[in-house]
């Protein structure tokens, strides 16, 4: 008799997950790397998170995304997690191995993959408006991947307080933290500047509360939001001459290694990319 092979199967879990490319990319990078996988958006209320993750493990899912508001929650149902999630405290990324359900963070990882095409963080000093999850988890990693500095500068004192604290503490790196409270300069001394916010996400105007006069042309900008794609961040950042790395490159890159993770094999990072800009219409 004729046996079908079991489909392997990956899922994001959200809420909500409307408007989420990942499974578009994600299917057409098992394509092209000839996989009859799956890739499945699941929209997951809080209360239903547990039966949620253990149904992943009952079903023979290969593993998992988790966005917001998951990516803390989810922590308590795992067995394990690597270094970079358990220093978060977030994972946006589980692998199921021999029913063991390890917990990974790929949002720090996969800003650091796309900075590299541009510049080596290791020695750089960092500077970062933000400090929510996004913000958090890339300091992390750029505080693992050998950068000299941290400047946090962020609205809200005790979350940008708690950030430098956790990379001073945990991470061992050179961290400061700077109130955001009115029309701040770049910080002239740093080699690579990021927004971590929110801001610009939906809106190709919004602004940053900051001077764009004092971005220094041997600057390398990088945003979080890539959606607009060319935020008015790095426009700004741009016209003043600086190299600029727009969020899709994290995302492309974060998905990059959640495809590694589960599968073993290697992505076509263009087909990928070009399935985010297919989906985003940019
Ligand atoms: P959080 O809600 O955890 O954090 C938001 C951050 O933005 C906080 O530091 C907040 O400051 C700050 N912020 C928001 N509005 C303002 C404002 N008006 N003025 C000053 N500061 C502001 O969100 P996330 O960190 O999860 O997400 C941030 C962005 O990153 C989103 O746009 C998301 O789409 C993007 N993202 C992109 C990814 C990618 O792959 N490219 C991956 C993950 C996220 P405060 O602490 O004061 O509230």
């Amino acid at each position: 008799m004729h046996e079908p092979p079991i489909q392997q199967i990956v899922c994001c879990m959200g809420q909500p997950v409307s408007g989420n490319p990942s499974q578009f990319m994600m299917e057409r990078a098992f394509a092209a790397a000839g996989l009859d996988w799956r890739y499945l958006t699941l929209e997951v209320a809080p209360e239903d998170l547990g039966d949620a993750v253990r149904g992943m493990r009952a079903m023979g899912f290969r593993g998992g995304n988790f966005t917001l508001p998951h990516k803390v929650a989810v922590v308590k149902y795992l067995d394990r997690l690597s270094e970079a999630a358990e220093l978060m405290g977030a994972v946006n990324c589980v692998s199921i191995e021999n029913g063991e359900l390890i917990g990974e963070n790929t949002d720090g990882k996969g800003f650091v993959e796309s900075l590299r095409q541009m510049t080596d963080p290791s020695g750089k000093r960092v500077a970062i408006f933000g400090a929510g999850g996004a913000a958090r988890a890339i300091a992390v990693e750029l505080g693992l991947s050998g950068a000299q500095s941290i400047t946090v500068i962020n609205r809200t004192r005790e979350r940008g307080e708690a950030l430098v604290s956790l990379l001073r503490e945990r991470v061992e790196v050179e961290a400061t933290f700077v109130l955001w409270d009115g029309e701040l300069e770049i910080p002239a001394e740093a080699d690579v500047i990021i927004n971590g916010t929110s801001i610009g996400l939906g809106d190709p105007q919004a602004r940053l509360p900051i001077v764009a006069d004092s971005f220094d042309a041997r600057q390398v900008v990088a945003d979080v939001v890539f959606h607009p794609v060319r935020t008015r961040f790095l426009r700004e950042a741009a016209e003043r001459g600086c190299k600029t790395l727009d969020g899709l490159g994290m995302l492309v890159n974060q998905g990059v290694i959640g495809f590694r993770i589960w599968t073993g094999v290697e992505p076509d990072r263009a087909v990928m990319r070009e399935a985010v800009e297919e989906f985003l219409e940019v």
